[in-house]
C-alpha cells in the first residue's frame, strides 16, 4: 500500500484556469507523467483494484487515457485497445455518439479490439460527467464484452459520472 501516493500526486496535478474554453478549470497531468518514479506508482494504484479480477483488455480513450492505460494493460498483463474520435482508427470500427455541453461527438473501437467474453477494464485520465467513458462501456457491450470496472487517475465527484456508471465499478486514485 502506497501511502503518500494521494498528496503527491495531487502536489502535481496542474490546474489550468479557462482552458480548452473560459469556466473550464483543466486538470493537466503531465507534471505527474514526466516523474518516472510518481508515474511508476500512480499506474500500480490504478491497476491494484483490478489485479486478480481476471481482466483480458484494457480499453483507453483517446488521448490521455492512452498514456495511462498502455502501462496498466502491461501491469495487469493484458491486451490494449485504443478507443478513438471518429476517422481516426484505419481498420473496420463500430461507433458510439455521446453528447456534449454542446453538440455531440463519437468513439470508435476496431471490430476485432474486444471480443466475446473479454473482462474488460476502461481507463481514462479524468471522469467528469461519464458521457465519454460510458460511450466506451457501450462499444466494448456491442462487441460482445464485460465491463468489469473503469479506472481514472482523478474522478470529480461533483458532477454524476459516477453514478452513470455504477459507483460500485469505479476506482479512481483523486476525487475532487
Ligand atoms: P466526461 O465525458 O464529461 O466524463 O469528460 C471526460 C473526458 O473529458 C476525459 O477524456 C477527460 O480527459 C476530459 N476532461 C473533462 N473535463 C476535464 C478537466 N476538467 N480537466 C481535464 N480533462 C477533462
Amino acid at each position: 500500500h502506497d501511502s503518500n501516493l494521494i498528496e503527491d500526486v495531487k502536489t502535481r496535478i496542474r490546474d489550468v484556469p479557462d482552458f480548452p474554453k473560459p469556466g473550464i478549470l483543466f486538470k493537466d497531468v503531465t507534471p505527474v507523467l514526466a516523474d518516472p518514479h510518481l508515474f511508476g506508482r500512480v499506474v500500480n494504484a490504478m491497476a491494484a483494484p483490478f489485479r486478480g479480477r481476471h481482466i483480458t483488455k484494457v480499453v483507453a480513450v483517446e488521448a490521455r487515457g492512452f498514456l495511462l492505460g498502455a502501462p496498466i494493460a502491461l501491469a495487469l498483463h493484458t491486451g490494449f485497445a485504443p478507443a478513438r474520435k471518429p476517422g481516426k482508427l484505419p481498420y473496420k470500427s463500430v461507433m458510439e455518439r455521446y453528447s456534449l455541453e454542446y453538440g455531440e461527438d463519437g468513439l470508435q473501437l476496431h471490430e476485432d479490439a474486444v471480443s466475446r467474453g473479454d473482462r474488460v477494464l476502461i481507463v481514462d485520465d479524468l471522469l467528469a460527467t461519464g458521457g465519454t467513458a460510458s460511450a466506451a462501456a457501450r462499444l466494448v457491450s456491442k462487441l460482445g464484452g464485460e465491463v468489469v470496472g473503469f479506472s481514472f487517475l482523478i474522478s470529480l465527484d461533483f458532477l454524476p459520472g459516477r453514478e452513470r456508471l455504477g459507483s460500485e465499478k469505479v476506482c479512481a486514485l483523486l476525487n475532487y
